[in-house]
């Protein structure tokens, strides 16, 4: 994902942002940028694509008098590489954005949830825009404050005050050079300040500033650094000053790369509003809801393989599906079995789901006309490319979505869909559940949208809204993430227990079984998942009050239906953990423990019911002293049938 870097101190601004941003390369860009403080005010260069392209423009500018630091020792800037989410990839969109007067210039990662409504009152003050960006209102907003007489620092805690969903953001002001604003809300994007005796970094990340200091320190969600040359202050947005834990980061790769984090478990986990972020970028138009998805053509040329298959297509018609069946083998399946929820309800397109070991040996009805999607974190697991390839000798379109870029899986495939979840180090698999789940989100509102028109019932679901209720998904996970106690009382509690039964229902049935797997892979605890319906015809004989039973019981379409079935735990002896909404005071009264989800569309849910499974199963594992990022007997990539 996108790069933020800012620096202050006596090197040159714009080599040190430029190094930063070129060791922040490898998280995906589309076009960069930089605000450098001149004599002649904040001086703004951009371009499209990458980063030695804003290098040309910015050497072609060097002659130009008004690019010319402020003074030999003292320097100051920020700069950004994009990854669009909202508005195309055009210079105008890209960062730095600055305010009318060209005094304030903000860089920012994620997505401002409330954009729309802020753009609104902006323009009614007479505010024109001139880019199609999120980012661009808040520049305008610290005008806003500043014309109403606030100094710079005040008016940028009232505009952050006012941004809605996971942001990191960072601005500087020709008014007071001599400060930089940091500030991250969520967890879609971290802040890391590095401080020197005489200077200061900001960064999306630490591989950013590592060649200039060691000496870290982390925001939190909520909170505001005014970082200066050599010091740093950090404040909430009420303007309570923290006191901040400074880190040393060690010099090892390995160490250096878990940053904050005790295990890349850990550190996956709370990277997963940032790796949803990263999945929807450039796929959803948030103002129209329509979902584009780059490799996979919902369309047919009457030409080609499909032709020749007898899929009887004109040219530029959608694509007819008859059915898909979904391969995959462990979380992905579970995954899978979430997309099944998905593309059946949003797109009424039938999906069966199989594990891979065992479609490709129970000879599959598979017709023209319908598709194969491999769901495979490395694209190299055995069981699901030879299921994929099974589809394919028969003929089915094939599809994937995969985490490695130029795996097999994808090679074979005829459409991708990236996870876009970044490298996924512990063995356990997180962030790449949730970014598989909202691949499928997307592909069931892309085939809604595309897919089979003239053949199939539409929907009665508006794919168009579902698929703008996506912007609201990283700020929901974000909120799920904060801390919570309940986790390692859990674990205090319980991490003696030999059994745990997980229960869920409709959507959110595939975290059971996803919890159940999560806590028996880390933590060696016997684990079932059980659609909840199912308990009375089996696994209700192994209750008793030595029996932990997590149920999640949100409040969606079968809620009532969970809280019948944790009624009958309770009257067996069990103890309940309920995974609950936020606000939900009577599951309280029925359970033993609860667990807060925020409220969310039913069809965004198990994106968020998944980690407190994650969670749970983390601190378990932690509580028991087991290997958490490589738990034995399992491998990463399984490449062996
Ligand atoms: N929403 C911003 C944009 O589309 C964020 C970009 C980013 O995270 O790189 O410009």
């Amino acid at each position: 994902m996108c790069g933020i870097i800012g620096y202050i101190g006596p090197r040159n601004a714009t080599s040190v942002i430029l190094n930063g941003l070129r060791r922040l390369e490898y998280r995906g860009y589309d076009s960069a940028g930089i605000a450098i403080l001149g004599a002649h005010g904040i001086h703004v260069t951009r371009a499209v694509g990458k980063l030695s392209n804003l290098e040309l423009r910015m050497k072609n500018e060097e002659n130009d008098s008004q690019f010319s630091i402020l003074n030999s020792s003292f320097s100051v800037g920020i700069g950004h590489t994009r990854w669009a989410t909202h508005g195309g990839v055009t210079e105008h969109n890209a960062h730095p954005h600055l305010n009318d007067a060209g005094t304030v210039a903000v860089i920012q990662n994620g997505i401002i949830e409330n954009f729309v409504e802020l753009k609104h009152e902006l323009q009614a003050e007479g505010v024109r825009f001139r880019s199609e960006t999120d980012t661009e209102v808040i520049p305008h907003l610290v005008d806003l404050y500043m014309k109403a007489g606030m100094p710079f620092v005040r008016a940028a805690f009232a505009a952050i005050a006012r941004l809605q969903g996971s942001n990191a953001v960072v601005m500087m002001s020709a008014q007071e050079p001599d400060k930089l604003i940091a500030t991250r809300l969520g967890n879609a994007g971290g802040i890391v300040i590095g401080i020197n005796p005489d200077e200061a970094f900001v960064a999306s990340d630490i591989p950013g500033i590592l060649d200039y200091t060691r000496n870290v320190i982390f925001l939190e969600d909520g909170e505001v650094a005014i970082a200066q040359a050599g010091q740093v202050g950090v404040y909430r947005l009420d303007g309570a000053p923290v006191s901040k834990q400074r880190h040393v980061i060690a010099w090892d790769p390995v160490s250096a790369e878990k940053g904050e984090y005790r295990h890349f478990m850990q550190k996956e986990i709370f990277e997963q509003a940032r790796a949803v972020t990263d999945t929807l970028r450039g796929r959803v138009n948030f103002e129209t809801g329509e979902v584009t998805l780059e490799s996979l053509a919902l369309t047919d040329t009457g030409t080609g393989r499909h032709g020749d298959k007898g899929i009887t297509q004109s040219p530029g018609r959608p694509v007819t599906l008859s059915r898909i069946a979904t391969v995959a083998c462990g979380t992905s399946k579970h995954a899978g079995l979430i997309g099944k929820f998905l593309i059946e309800r949003i797109a009424r397109i039938p999906v069966e789901v199989d594990y891979g070991s065992e479609y490709r040996y129970r000879d599959p009805i598979v017709e023209p006309g319908m598709a194969v999607l491999g769901i495979t974190q490395s694209g190299e697991t055995a069981d699901t490319l030879a299921a994929m390839s099974a589809g394919k000798e028969r003929g089915a379109r094939l599809w994937a979505i995969v985490n490695a870029i130029g795996s097999q899986a994808e090679r074979m495939a005829e459409g991708v869909i990236h996870m876009r979840a970044g490298p996924e180090i512990g063995v356990c698999s997180t962030k790449t559940f949730l970014t598989s789940i909202v691949d499928q989100y997307l592909l069931a509102c892309a085939l809604a949208q595309h897919a089979n028109v003239q053949t199939f019932e539409r929907s009665n679901v508006d794919s168009f809204s579902l698929a703008r209720d996506l912007a609201h998904l990283p700020g929901l996970i974000s909120q799920t993430l904060k801390p919570d106690p309940i986790y390692e009382a859990l674990a205090n509690r319980f991490h003696d227990r030999r059994h745990f039964l997980f229960l869920g229902r409709g959507i959110n049935y595939p975290i059971a079984l996803e919890g159940a797997l999560k806590l028996k892979e880390i933590s060696y605890i016997h684990a079932e998942g059980y659609p909840a319906g199912e308990m009375k015809h089996g696994p209700i004989a192994l209750i008793d009050e030595r029996m932990p039973v997590v149920c999640i019981a949100v409040q969606d379409g079968v809620y009532e239906k969970m809280i019948s079935q944790i009624e009958q735990v309770k009257a067996r002896g069990g103890i309940v953990i309920a995974i609950a909404t936020e606000g939900d005071d009577a599951i309280g009264r029925k359970a033993d423990y609860v667990i807060n989800v925020p409220a969310a569309p039913e069809l965004l849910t198990p994106a968020l019911t998944a980690i407190p499974m994650q969670r749970l199963a983390y601190e378990m594992a932690v509580r028991l002293g087991c290997d958490v990022d490589q738990p034995r007997n399992l491998a990463k990539s399984v490449t062996v049938e």
